[in-house]
């Protein structure tokens, strides 16, 4: 029998072959290869999608979080918290600018970022909150708002899992000050190479991150500032009009697939992830934690199915971090998360019989 990937592109990219193809050839037919008007254009449309002003795109969802940091004038000295519990980009921009880091534990059943923590973890230093939709579902908005607000900081939301989840009934990315966007590939919406955005309705902010991601011009070869070269290609850009069409339906699938696994899977060994009523997920990834993961793992794999982790090192105990001195038991949550994850295949192309292979092979682990 053939195995259950844990992902698998190709698949969605059969089924918009005739699609994609033409949209490439006509950003080679006008030569609109860095920047341009079809990144105007994906622009346009993905501000729409957001409920925001403004969306410009931008290298990578890496890129973004440092671009947005800077255009909010975060700088050396200034602490920014993020959660101990995303995938370590989110963390990147703030060392990027010569901030520091200052991270957060993760809450025991939602595995979002711990309102609390970060309120206790605030200092005359902190500039900035990131506040992370890991998984593609969103963190508490309203209890970081009010810790955002009564403090006066600015919080970005890192939506690089979550593109057109909801909190509340409105959009991502549009909540906070600056919505940052992966489109890496395997996220929700996904280039063919390397992209991200970010979305804002502050159009100081708008007008910053168009400068900061092509050499700090507004004019050109006037150059008002230090800047980068982290323009969105006219490819990715194309691509990404095509594919965010799709992005509602495949959000949807996912969400059923979803369904399917936690009504299916009935074993008392398996935790699944909860969801906060007043949220609707964009799943990324369905993870769930066990006891004792490596069996599990090798059960799985001796079914036929493909797993992952999402993560198996917390940002505080990578090696990048360790001029932050922390130690083991520095976030206990975070650490029980990452020890025991397990990710099980979700993409909108698994069929129903693999569905029931998935549901099927985590009941028969003992
Ligand atoms: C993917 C990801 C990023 C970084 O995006 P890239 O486009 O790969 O640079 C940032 N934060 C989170 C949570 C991510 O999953």
């Amino acid at each position: 029998m053939d195995r259950v990937p844990f992902f698998d592109l190709k698949r969605q990219h059969a089924t918009l072959k005739d699609e994609l193809m033409p949209a490439i050839k006509s950003v080679i037919a006008k030569s609109a290869f860095s920047g341009g008007e079809f990144v105007e254009v994906f622009e346009k449309q993905f501000a729409e999608y957001c409920g925001t002003k403004y969306a410009r795109g931008c290298g990578s969802g890496t890129s973004a979080l440092h671009l947005a940091l800077l255009a909010l004038g975060v700088g050396p000295g200034d602490e920014v918290i993020v959660p101990a519990h995303t995938f370590i980009a989110s963390a990147w921009g703030i060392s990027y600018i010569g901030a520091k880091p200052v991270f957060a534990d993760c809450l025991p059943d939602t595995w979002e970022i711990d309102p609390r923590a970060v309120e206790k973890a605030i200092t005359n230093n902190t500039r900035a909150i990131i506040g992370v939709h890991l998984y593609g579902v969103p963190c508490d908005m309203d209890a970081l708002q009010k810790i955002a607000k009564k403090h006066t900081l600015y919080l970005l939301e890192d939506c690089a899992q979550a593109h057109g989840a909801r909190h509340d009934g409105t959009m991502v990315g549009s909540i906070g000050a600056v919505g940052c966007f992966s489109f890496y590939p395997g996220k929700n919406l996904g280039a063919v190479g390397e992209a991200g955005a970010i979305v804002t309705n502050d159009a100081n902010v708008a007008e910053k991150v168009r400068m900061l991601r092509s050499h700090g011009e507004r004019e050109k070869y006037v150059h008002e500032m230090v800047g980068y070269n982290e323009r969105m290609d006219g490819i990715q850009a194309v691509i990404l009009s095509v594919k965010l069409k799709h992005l509602d339906a495949w959000n949807k699938r996912k969400t059923e697939i979803v369904k399917k696994y936690v009504e299916g899977i009935e074993n008392p060994a398996i935790t699944f992830q909860t969801i906060p009523e007043n949220v609707t997920p964009a799943y990324h990834l369905f993870v769930v934690t066990v006891q004792n993961r490596p069996t599990f793992i090798e059960h799985m794999k001796s079914r036929g199915i493909d797993t992952s982790m999402h993560y198996p090192t917390p940002c505080h105990l990578q090696k990048a971090y360790a001029s932050l001195g922390h130690k083991r038991d520095d976030f206990p949550n975070t650490e029980y998360v990452a020890d025991h994850c397990v990710s099980l295949p979700l993409f909108p192309e698994l069929t129903e019989q693999e569905i029931e292979r998935v549901v099927e092979a985590v009941n028969s682990y003992a």
